[in-house]
């Protein structure tokens, strides 16, 4: 067994953080864009939407305080001016708004939990807000198969608390999760933090209902785990971030739920002693691992500094978070236990705090899922959400460090280890353009020398569309501005997002 003294459980209850930065400027202001040639929403155009969605005053805002939450991204980083959110129920309704749209040309940015980070579900001028907030049905469980079948406005936590009861889970969870909507996940493509166990959204959505640009519907929802009789078309939507369709109802296979859970917070001298954690966990845990998670001295300071939740143990230069989950709660404990002991005594790690029970691991995994929480308090941020080597982590954000010397408040990076994904997260006073676009271009270079990728998780959205061209080879960009023509010919589909 670990020694108490070294895995002493230290943890402060948190306070709840308070206070934001201003609203921010809008879009159109600040990252100077140009509104397409669309039509103005008018008022027949609300007598239509009012007369298709009842009296509701639920499904129709006009209220621009109402309007607000939905104007201004989660980071409080971009903001339209969109008149109107739209509120449908049922798949017809989405329909029937989408048609009309088209025909009236009228541009449209479907928005879920509007969580994203790269401000792809808020509108840049005056788009029609499509919230999916009322489609919020799960529609069957199925206990024999595995599966879940919802609408695609399910948060991901409400829909992982029924498969619960059941003893299934959700194969994805990330720090949104009591906000983001299960389409929206697949909209993004999204990763989180058991990535390295379940594998991405690619992998788990079984099936999919689409509505097309037109207005039609796409029925894609089958939820056989094995299908080959022709093209896989629901891939296409997944990651495309509201580009190409709007997603209704997703069906997504679900493990069953770990009977037994541990969760070890260590600290670390050297990033190479990470990586030789991260070698041995991958061959003694094997098969238990859920997630492994890494953050530098600099991130837990800045935690702790911005939402007063306390590292279960002292400053190291590293840190990392490993989870465990199994179903035999004394064989994952013995062997989780003598993996520790055993990294201690060869000298990998320095310190740590090792636990099954729930509300320890819970403070332990806020100290990880609650670092965005600081980033609305200041000026301007950026959050690298980088795929590459996981030899170079470290040596990127030093050399970021370095390259900013004392323009940026803050340079750390934490990140999904186990997936290779570093967040590397660079905090400036304000916004200032020059040094963003210098920045930018050092990163791309960097990170396309080592053949990495500038979005590994988040999307390109708003904010990261110029990557599309650059990111992709010369014909499978072209065939990827093709596809959105064939499948979008008047663009009235989350304009300026995705596409540059
Ligand atoms: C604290 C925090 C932690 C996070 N951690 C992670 C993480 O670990 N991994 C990760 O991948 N992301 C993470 N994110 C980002 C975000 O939560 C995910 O991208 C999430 O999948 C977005 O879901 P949403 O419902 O909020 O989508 P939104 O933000 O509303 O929209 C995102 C994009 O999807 C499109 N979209 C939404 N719904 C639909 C639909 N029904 N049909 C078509 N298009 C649609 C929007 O137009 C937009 O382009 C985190 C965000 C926060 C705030």
């Amino acid at each position: 067994m670990l020694s108490k003294k070294l895995f002493k459980y230290n943890f402060l209850i948190t306070k709840k953080w308070r206070g934001f930065r201003n609203k921010p400027d809008f879009t159109k202001n600040v990252y100077q864009v140009e509104r397409g040639f669309y039509n103005y929403l008018q008022e027949h155009h609300l007598k239509f939407f009012e007369q298709l969605l009842g009296d509701d005053t639920e499904k129709v805002l006009t209220n621009l305080c109402d309007l607000e939450k939905y104007n201004v991204d989660w980071y409080l980083q971009a903001r339209g001016s969109s008149t109107v959110v739209l509120k449908p129920k049922t798949t017809e309704e989405v329909s029937e708004i989408v048609k009309y749209c088209n025909i009236n040309k009228l541009a449209i940015c479907t928005q879920g939990g509007n969580t994203g980070c790269s401000a792809g579900g808020v509108p840049v001028f005056d788009e029609i807000i499509l919230s999916t907030e009322l489609m919020n049905k799960i529609i069957e469980i199925d206990e024999n198969e595995g599966t879940a079948t919802c609408q695609a406005g399910v948060i991901l936590e409400t829909l992982d608390n029924a498969l619960a009861e059941k003893n299934f889970m959700v194969p994805l969870d990330l720090g949104s999760k009591s906000s983001c909507h299960i389409g929206g996940n697949v909209a993004t493509n999204a990763g989180g933090i058991r990535l390295l166990r379940y594998g991405n959204m690619h992998g788990n959505v079984l099936g999919l209902e689409i509505v097309k640009a037109n207005g039609e519907t796409l029925d894609l929802l089958k939820i056989r785990k094995k299908d080959n009789s022709g093209l896989h078309l629901k891939n296409l939507f997944i990651g495309s971030e509201g580009t190409l369709g709007i997603i209704t109802k997703v069906a997504l296979q679900c493990p069953p739920r770990p009977q037994t859970k541990h969760v070890a917070f260590l600290g670390l001298q050297s990033y190479d002693k990470v990586l030789q954690i991260l070698k041995k966990a991958r061959r003694e845990l094997a098969e238990i691992i859920s997630a492994v998670e890494v953050m530098d001295s600099i991130t837990i300071d800045w935690s702790s500094e911005h939402t007063k939740l306390k590292p279960p143990i002292d400053r190291y230069p590293y840190y990392l978070l490993i989870e465990t989950s199994g179903s035999n709660e004394e064989y994952d404990g013995l062997r989780f236990n003598a993996f520790l002991e055993s990294a201690l005594v060869q000298n990998y790690v320095l310190n740590g705090v090792v636990t099954g029970e729930l509300s320890k691991m819970q403070s332990i995994w806020s100290v990880r899922e609650r670092l965005a929480d600081g980033f609305k308090k200041h000026g301007w941020f950026g959050i690298y959400d980088l795929s590459i080597p996981i030899t170079e982590f470290y040596n990127l954000v030093d050399e970021t460090r370095a390259y900013l010397k004392n323009q940026a408040e803050y340079v750390f990076g934490f990140g999904h280890l186990g997936d290779g994904n570093l967040h590397l997260n660079v905090i400036t006073k304000k916004y200032d353009q020059r040094l963003v676009k210098d920045l930018e271009i050092f990163l791309t270079k960097r990170v396309f020398n080592m053949n990495g990728s500038m979005s590994a998780e988040h999307g390109l959205g708003f904010f990261k569309r110029k990557y599309l061209p650059l990111a992709n080879s010369t014909s499978s960009y072209q065939l990827m501005k093709e596809l959105k023509r064939l499948m979008d010919p008047n663009r009235i589909l989350n304009p300026y997002k995705v596409f540059p």
